[in-house]
């Protein structure tokens, strides 16, 4: 017998769950791509993203995934041989580091390990040490997926202007968009990525780059950008068959159309602070099983945690036994642990991941924490009581 029949939840850090608002948006006949509907409501989905992002600037929509957002940011900004100092805080770093290097661009790393986020202090030493002014971005990670560390991108901006250097900021918001707070033209983002299917609510197949001025100024003088990757012309709203340099993605369109529209009746501030409320009821139940148990949250630091997503470690392999009890018998999914520990090894099967980005609410949180203790129970791991109680009670929070 299994208790997984119902309604299954996708309790991963992407794809997340998509809405029914969102499904039947984009269950539908194949639309005219040259005029009517689909061209008008395009026009109005980049003000509506631009809000998402908290920027005046230019956004951009990609038919491509994440790493295609990645390879759009770089091929905009930096030529081959050129330089980018990347900030890594987890696999999701070292990612978009490797598409940099791929394309020809000298790549130095500042790694700040898989447990906490940038130290301001280091990056500061990086950037006076550059006296030639070679770094011509900087690229970090707001979330990195892999560990859950949230970074401080406005503390970032201070850096480069403390140390008056004139490198772009670059980020990647693909798991924080609409998660966690992120104001792009306040905090000084210069150009910033994001993906369809994660805070966005979408399936996978979108990859959008948002970018400002002083971006475009660094897009005007390189001396070739490939066509496809080229974000100038999909940015004219005069030439609107260039918006996808080819067919539109027409049903995700009418997707992305639904839940920008459910994401702004909601409102920014309280998307992230549905966010933020779930996430510390995850946390505080993640805490109090830990206090007496095996079970550890990577970031120790709540200021350094990720709203959308959270990384956690039970011995080995108590990690992915828990994972496989709790989608067989309770039909909830949790992710696997992600470039945390070699991939086969022992520490492997400790790691595992919840995804809370997008359409999650009270109800789905708590009763994904309530099975989490009932696999506890199942297979005998030890934890500290309380669990279920102090989630109760952050959701309760007035
Ligand atoms: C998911 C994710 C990516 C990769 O996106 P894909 O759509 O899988 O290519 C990159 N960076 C971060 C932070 C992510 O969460």
């Amino acid at each position: 017998m299994s208790l997984s029949h119902g309604r299954p939840y996708l309790a991963i850090p992407g794809p997340s769950v998509i809405p029914d608002a969102v499904l039947r948006a984009m269950h539908r006949a194949a639309p005219n791509i040259y005029e009517g509907e689909l061209a008008e409501m395009t026009a109005g989905l980049i003000p509506d993203l631009k809000r998402v992002a908290r920027t005046r600037h230019q956004a951009v929509i990609y038919i491509g995934n994440g790493h295609a957002a990645w390879e759009a940011a770089l091929a905009n900004t930096v030529a081959p041989g050129e330089c980018v100092l990347v900030l890594t805080t987890g696999r999701f770093g070292h990612g978009w580091a490797e598409m940099a290097e791929a394309l020809g661009v000298e790549v130095r790393i500042l790694d700040f390990g898989k447990a906490a986020a940038v130290d301001m202090a280091r990056l500061e030493a990086a950037l006076a040490a550059d006296r030639a002014r070679r770094i011509k971005a900087v690229l970090a990670t707001h979330v990195d997926t892999s560990s859950s560390v949230l970074n401080d991108l406005a503390a970032m901006r201070m850096v480069l202007e403390a140390t008056e250097h004139p490198a772009l900021l670059m980020a990647d918001c693909i798991a924080s968009l609409a998660c966690d707070r992120f104001e792009m033209d306040a905090w000084g983002v210069d150009v910033m990525v994001a993906g369809s299917q994660k805070g966005l609510m979408l399936p996978p197949g979108l990859g959008f780059v948002f970018f400002n001025e002083r971006a475009a100024m660094a897009r005007a003088a390189l001396r070739r950008v490939s066509r496809y990757w080229d974000w100038t012309p999909r940015a004219d709203p005069a030439l609107y068959y260039q918006y996808f340099c080819g067919t539109a993605p027409t049903h995700h369109l009418y997707g992305l159309r639904a839940a920008l529209d459910m994401i702004h009746a909601e409102g920014m501030e309280a998307v992230w602070q549905r966010h933020d409320r779930l996430a510390r009821a995850i946390w505080a139940a993640a805490e109090a099983w830990g206090r007496a148990g095996a079970l550890s949250l990577n970031i120790s630091d709540p200021s350094q945690r990720s709203r959308a997503v959270t990384s956690l470690s039970l011995p080995s392999p108590l990690g992915s036994q828990l994972r496989r009890w709790l989608e067989e018998k309770a039909g909830v999914t949790l992710g696997i642990g992600l470039g945390m520990a070699e991939p086969g090894s022992a520490a492997a099967d400790g790691f595992f991941r919840i995804g809370h980005m997008g359409h999650v609410n009270a109800h789905m949180v708590l009763g994904m924490l309530a099975t989490v203790q009932a696999a506890f129970e199942a297979l005998d791991i030890p934890h500290g009581a309380g669990g279920l109680d102090a989630a109760a009670r952050v959701i309760s929070e007035a």
